[in-house]
Order: C-alpha cells, then structure tokens, then sequence
C-alpha cells in the first residue's frame, strides 16, 4: 500500500486520526487482502478506499506449492513480474524477498542475472511480498505446504534479501524497507539477513549503520581470478578489496559476517581452492562459511562432488562452518533458481 498517499487521502477527508491508526494496523497485520475485508471500516470507507488505491501493489499469477516452500509469481502495477518464496525451516518460516525485477549481475551459477535487469523494487513493492505471504498465512482458504501443518502470519518470523536482485544496488528503498519493518511488523533485526554480490562501497555504508541485521556475501570464490570467472562484479571491485571491507565490517560491527559458497564442479571445488578458503577462514574468527550445493540452473554449471571432502576437511580445521539446507529445489524455487519469462 502507497501508505503516504493513503494518509494524504484520509486526511483530505478529515477523519478522525484513529481510523489512519486503525487501517495502518490492519494493513500491517497482512490479515487482509483488500480494504474490502477491512469490516471493522465503515462501508462507504471501504468501497472508497478499494476504487481509489490498492491495499497491496503486488498481485499473485502463479503459486507454486512444494515440501518445504510456496513460490509465487507475483505481477507488480507495471505488469512486470517478480518471484518471492516461503520457506518452511519447522520451527519458522522464512520469506525470501527480492529487491529487484531482474539483476543487472549476471552471475553464471544464477537464473535471475539471465533475465537481464529491468527495475529497482519500490520499498512498497518489498514489503508489500512480505504482507503477501502473511495474507496468504491468515487465509485457511489458501493452500498449506505439502508436508502440512497449520501455519499463522505470526510463524513467519524471519526475512532474507536473497530473492530476485542485488538489494545494495537498490539502497534507498532498502533503507526505507527496513525502517518500514522495524516501525510496523513485529521481526527483529537479528531475524533479517541481506545478502550481496559484493558491492564494496555499500559494505562499508552498511558497516556503519551499526544495525543487528546480519549480512551475508555471495563469495563462491576464494581468489580474484575464479570469482571473476563466474561473478562479473569482481571485474569491479576485486577479490583483494572486497576482503578488506569484509574485515572493515567484521571489526566495526563485532558481528559474524556470512560468506556463501555454493560449490561448483571444475570451478571453485580444487584443493588449492579449498586451501585458500582454509586460509581465508582462519584469517578472521568472525568469517562463518555456508558451504551450498550448486542449485541446478537451466544450461549452467554443476553442482560439485566434492562437499563431503571440503566438509570433512573444515571439521578437521575447526572452522566456522556449516553445509546449508537448500530448500525448493524441484520446483526452482531455491537460491539462484528464480526467474521471471523462461
Ligand atoms: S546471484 Fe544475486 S547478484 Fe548474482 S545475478 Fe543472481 S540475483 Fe543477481
């Protein structure tokens, strides 16, 4: 919901403030799909509102119901087209958000880059996926996951910024995003990770915002002639200054830093690669691997063999590490997996 213009409105008719508060928190509360469900509203109110604005700007094409995850095809008022995906982790739920339609990064382990970019998200647009899947919570209408369970809005407790796009290249609305989710849903900044290709500048910017949100760096390399191999932005900005602000960020911040790596047959899986992430590892205490297996991607590269030798190997080493879950992968819903038009 565009809420400033919906405020603007409401004033124009001089309610009185409580009604603002009142549509504010239903909004919030994702309970709703349209002002028309508002019944605690007047009526005229309600019709008024439902002509004259949307309660939210993305609107599902396509849902997509798997074991563990729900990915919906989301059409934004332009009718381009984003993903966004529910993850099911038992004890929580999990919304990945994309933060861009496309990503002008291209890597080549990834299906979004092959899109192309085509726009930055409104910060409307991001929070309007995670009222999306609330909304989609509170409906007993709605589908559940296929292993079951009865889940509530208030189960999704936690949000990543790993779906379609490079959330540092669209900074001011994740600026704004992250203000909207402090100030009105109830997820803490602990329960939100950003992840990003590499974008040095806003790594330092980000550093020091001092905030608790965790921050995760997709490095699936451990020098800079592999990762400009397969990660065009390393051309930009190099493997030798993207570590330096890695530890700018680790010692302003005191916080465990994420670096993902998704092992790749015949491109990041040799011994001298996993040597130099040993080494990477061990030079900072607060570097905390995510080895992944590759998701497979339509005419890409393959998933490696190797995990369970880098795995032992890390245990040997003692090494902050863990093999991460992948969640959605039948139905292309996993990391690296989304696209819009293919
Ligand atoms: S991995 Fe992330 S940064 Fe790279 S192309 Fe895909 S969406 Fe963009």
């Amino acid at each position: 919901m565009d809420v400033k213009a919906v405020q603007s409105y409401l004033s124009s008719l001089n309610l009185p403030q409580y009604r603002q508060k009142q549509i504010l928190k239903n909004y919030f509360s994702g309970h709703y799909a349209t002002f028309l469900d508002m019944t605690d509203l007047p009526k005229d109110l309600r019709l008024d509102l439902e002509k004259n604005f949307s309660l939210l700007s993305v609107k599902e094409s396509k849902i997509i119901i798997d074991t563990d995850t729900q990915k919906a095809l989301l059409t934004l008022k332009d009718n381009l087209a984003i993903e966004s995906v529910l993850m099911d982790y038992d004890d929580w739920l999990t919304a990945c958000l994309s933060s861009q339609v496309g990503c002008p990064l291209n890597c080549a382990f990834c299906a979004t880059g092959k899109m192309g970019f085509m726009r930055n998200l409104t910060a409307e647009e991001i929070v309007d996926q995670i009222l999306y899947w609330k909304n989609i919570l509170s409906n007993p209408n709605k589908p559940p996951f296929l292993k079951g369970g009865a889940r509530r809005a208030e189960d999704l407790k936690r949000l990543v910024f790993m779906g379609m796009g490079e959330p540092f290249l669209n900074w001011d609305n994740l600026l704004v995003t992250l203000k909207i989710i402090k100030e009105n849903l109830n997820i803490g900044s602990r329960k939100i990770s950003i992840s990003t290709a590499g974008i040095i500048p806003k790594i330092y910017e980000f550093a020091d915002l001092n905030t608790e949100i965790n921050l995760a760096i997709s490095l699936h390399a451990p020098d800079q002639a592999t990762r400009q191999k397969i990660m065009p932005i390393a051309r930009e900005y190099h493997f030798d200054d993207l570590i330096k602000s890695l530890n700018y960020y680790t010692a302003h911040t005191r916080r465990q830093l994420f670096l993902e790596y998704a092992l790749i047959d015949g491109i990041n899986d040799s011994e001298l690669h996993l040597n130099k992430l040993i080494t990477l590892l061990k030079s900072n205490r607060l570097f905390y691997l995510n080895l992944i297996p590759l998701n497979p991607v339509r005419g890409g590269l393959n998933s490696s063999s190797k995990i369970n030798l880098f795995s032992d190997t890390f245990n040997k080493n003692h090494l902050n590490y863990s093999l991460r879950r992948s969640l959605g992968q039948s139905t292309n819903s996993a990391c690296g997996q989304l696209i819009v038009g293919n």
